[in-house]
């Protein structure tokens, strides 16, 4: 037997049957016209914005991480609840704009951004997160050939990492931003190039479940804009602050204590160093913010023994859920939180594996579980699939075909 990831707060039972806003699982599918299908919670998503701006000093803007989930409902929804988007390419902000989101509310990381990328997002008055002094001077031959004034921001790749984080991206030699011993000059360059200068970039990491590490990374981050900026010589527009809060998927996972981080964020914000005094401070969240407000349901099309073993064989799998299935980033497969959505609440009666409909032995959702019995047109719900879902899975892997998405 293999221990279950822990189920998000806030899923009820109706009927027997996992309800979300509401309604059941046979009814959203009904709805949607059949399985595989990813239900996105407007009434979950918005709580949590709620919450964490609560927690959060109101000097600090909130940032989505488009990547996390690009479906074009909910970033109509999130342009309700969010301060500004992150994008990663020219493909996001397309979808952004398809969705009606003001371009000045968007910024652009990301190494190898193309010729093309760059000129649609300098003509929409998108804010540049420059990786490299190369892709500065493109960005600035690009803006004179438009003749507009590009707003130019650089990544930094900080000398420090979010500890604990699940997926490391700062410290020591990185693909992501420009060193911060190289920095100052760059900055001064694009000044004294004529560009507005937006500030500073720095994202240390992802996932992390520890607000102390969290908060060590935050006032890492401080620490180093102001130094920074005190090179430069000039004040410091704007600060993205990176991200970095996880959200448990695994058994023994804790959901982050957001008080403390925005406790101990006030204090930082209060004693501010002078070059920071006038700056705006953003952080940029992805799964925090859309994660848990998303549900994968997908329906059992057999039933086997093999070995001994029960294998609940469903209509869905690593094509729509690569990360629950254990191949998105990491090392040592463990179950994601998962439910028999039309048993939901019932006690567990037997051990099966549910597994996907590809003929390949990685397409795994749930390994050994404790689960009620589930029979041949039961839905499962794999928790946790509002973020690097639908977007972040091979769909045309064996001809499958992408997953339905609903925001409901
Ligand atoms: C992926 C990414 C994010 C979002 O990460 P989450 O873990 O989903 O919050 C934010 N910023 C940058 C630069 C990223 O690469």
């Amino acid at each position: 037997m293999k221990p279950l990831g822990p189920i998000p707060a806030g899923f009820e039972a109706l009927d027997g049957e996992l309800a979300i806003g509401g309604r059941t699982a046979s009814e959203l599918v009904a709805q949607a016209g059949g399985t595989p299908l990813f239900v996105y919670s407007r009434e979950m998503i918005a709580r949590r914005i709620a919450d964490l701006r609560a927690a959060m000093p109101p000097r600090l803007a909130i940032h989505y991480a488009v990547k996390a989930n690009p479906f074009g409902p909910l970033l109509r929804e999130m342009a309700g609840l969010v301060d500004g988007f992150d994008i990663a390419s020219g493909g996001e902000l397309a979808m952004l704009r398809a969705a009606g989101i003001d371009a000045a509310k968007v910024s652009f990381a990301g190494p190898g951004k193309r010729d093309a990328e760059l000129e649609a997002a300098i003509a929409a008055g998108v804010t540049i997160n420059l990786e490299s002094a190369n892709e500065a001077r493109r960005a600035l031959e690009i803006s004179a050939r438009l003749g507009v004034t590009p707003r130019l921001a650089i990544r930094v790749n900080p000398d420090f990492e979010l500890r604990g984080s699940g997926m490391k991206m700062g410290g020591g030699a990185k693909p992501f931003g420009v060193d911060a011993d190289q920095m100052p000059a760059l900055a001064r360059y694009l000044i004294d190039a004529g560009a507005q200068w937006c500030g500073l970039h720095i994202f240390a990491g992802s996932q992390a479940l520890d607000a102390e590490a969290l908060i060590e990374t935050q006032a890492n981050v401080l620490a180093l804009a102001a130094r920074l900026a005190d090179e430069i010589g000039a004040p410091l527009p704007k600060l993205n602050m990176g991200g970095g809060f996880g959200i448990p998927y695994f058994n023994g996972d804790v959901p982050l204590d957001i008080g403390v981080i925005g406790a101990a964020l006030t204090d930082q914000f209060n004693s501010l160093p002078e070059s920071l005094e006038n700056t705006q401070f953003c952080i940029e969240l992805g799964r925090y913010l859309v994660g848990e407000a998303g549900v994968y349901l997908t329906r059992i099309v057999d039933r086997k023994t093999s070995h001994g073993q029960t294998y609940l064989v469903t209509d869905g799998g690593l094509h729509h859920q690569l990360a629950a299935s254990g191949n998105f980033g990491t090392v040592v497969r463990r179950n994601y939180p998962l439910a028999i959505a039309t048993r939901f609440g019932a006690e567990a009666e037997e051990e099966a594996s549910v597994v996907g409909c590809l003929c390949t032995p990685l397409d795994r959702l749930a390994d050994q579980a404790a689960l009620p019995r589930a029979d041949v047109g039961d839905l499962v719900a794999v928790f946790c699939a509002g973020a690097y879902g639908a977007s972040a899975s091979p769909a045309m892997f064996l001809g499958q075909g992408p997953a339905g998405e609903i925001l409901i």
